[in-house]
């Protein structure tokens, strides 16, 4: 699935598709390999394959060219291009995170050639954990209810968990340029201060409860290192966040 910004959620019809093809396949393969035939020996098993992977260059395509459509960005930033779903078989989701990753980049390239749309993948570190709410910025891993629900437990902004991450992703909040090599722990560092940072400068007190969670008090307990490395906000109009 994809999100944007804007609260749009494209694809949410793919997971009943992808159940059918998961069952056809690993259903296949498991029978296959109970007569002790290696699948891909079989024509029948690498024809669904094929038909499968056909199924996500088609999907990803649409969703991609309507997104486009509908957004006419200049940029996209681009988070988690690992393709994979809770609830579909590993044989599944190893075909889908390939085939996946391939054609949305492939789909980029062609959106840069042709239209010079520019791209690029970043580090999504924390940002599902981050709140969006352009006055908070809180992060911790409770905040995160579920794969689709974003509750944040500081200032209590409810949101879809995906299109947190895609406001995340636009604002430049918690998500950084792949050029940047952040580590996991710079990314969390950098989180935590820019919201102690932006209650600062605004007069806000962060409250007590925030000061003393798990991912503050590591960052304020090893406060004292200067973050040495440069960040831009990156000028983003349109996201994919896929999930
Ligand atoms: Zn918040």
């Amino acid at each position: 699935m994809f999100a944007t910004p804007d609260g749009d959620l494209l694809g949410r019809t793919w997971f009943d598709q992808l159940k059918k093809h998961d069952a056809r396949i690993n259903g296949l393969a498991r029978r296959l390999q109970s007569q002790e035939i290696r699948p891909n020996r079989s024509r029948r098993y690498r024809a669904r394959v094929t038909t499968f992977r056909g199924f996500i260059k088609a999907e990803i395509g649409r969703v991609l060219n309507r997104l486009i459509k509908m957004k006419r960005p200049a940029h996209i930033v681009v988070e988690k291009l690992d393709f994979t779903a809770p609830g579909l078989s590993r044989r599944l989701n190893r075909i889908l995170a390939r085939s996946g990753r391939k054609v949305i980049r492939e789909k980029l390239k062609d959106f840069e050639e042709r239209y010079g749309i520019t791209h690029r993948e970043v580090n999504p570190a924390y940002s599902s954990q981050t709140c969006s709410n352009s006055h908070c910025g809180h992060v911790a891993k409770a905040n995160r209810k579920s794969q689709a629900q974003f509750a944040c437990a500081s200032c209590g902004h409810k949101i879809h968990a995906d299109v947190n991450a895609a406001r995340n992703l636009e604002s430049g909040r918690s998500a950084f340029d792949r050029t940047a090599h952040l580590t996991k722990a710079d990314s969390l560092r950098l989180t935590v201060h820019r919201h102690l940072e932006r209650n600062k400068t605004r007069g806000r007190v962060t409250s007590a409860k925030v000061l003393h969670s798990p991912y503050y008090r590591t960052v304020t307990e090893a406060s004292g290192t200067p973050l040495i490395r440069k960040f831009t906000t990156p000028d983003v109009v349109g996201d994919v966040s896929a999930g």
